[in-house]
């Protein structure tokens, strides 16, 4: 996910990158390729960038324990600056760029976007319930069981 911005014009650039989720280091649950539409708006002292990325995931439902496969898209922006002069700290959104920087390097932060991405609750559909066999496997009093114990009990007094 690297963008060459040697003789960059100012203005804005349109660019579509892809690259193998596991070349990316991502985790395993990520399949096949990452795609990145980015958009650079370069001007003076600084590039924007405009990054919606998406990558298919390979899931386990926290639910009914199927697998099942959902896309996972993130948008961000990041600044790339060769100025510093809000005195800001490097973060995922802002990086600064040395004079003889000619190469952006967008494989981390798109790696961390998208990471973020993953929802919390892992669920194959929207409203998914336990299949039948695992329910019944719950262990619960059955109420019938509860009054033959009493009847039982009538009947010894
Ligand atoms: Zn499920």
């Amino acid at each position: 996910m690297k963008i060459n911005i040697s003789g960059l014009s100012e203005g804005s650039h349109q660019y579509v990158l892809t690259e193998p989720a596991g070349e990316m280091g991502m985790e395993s649950y990520f399949a096949g390729e990452v795609t990145a539409n980015i958009t650079l708006e370069k001007s003076i002292h600084q590039i924007l960038a405009t990054v919606n990325a998406s990558v298919k995931g390979v899931f386990i439902c926290d639910r009914c324990a199927d697998e099942f496969s959902d896309d996972i898209t993130t948008h961000y922006t990041a600044v790339y600056s060769w100025e510093n002069a809000e005195e800001r700290e490097e973060d995922d959104d802002f990086h600064l760029l040395g004079r003889e920087d000619n190469i952006i390097d967008l494989t981390q932060s798109v790696r961390e976007y998208l990471q973020l991405a993953v929802p919390v609750k892992l669920l194959c559909k929207k409203n998914c319930e336990l299949p039948e066999h695992v329910r019944s496997a719950e262990p619960e009093t059955d109420p019938r069981w509860e009054r033959l114990k009493l009847l039982k009990q009538t009947e010894k007094n």
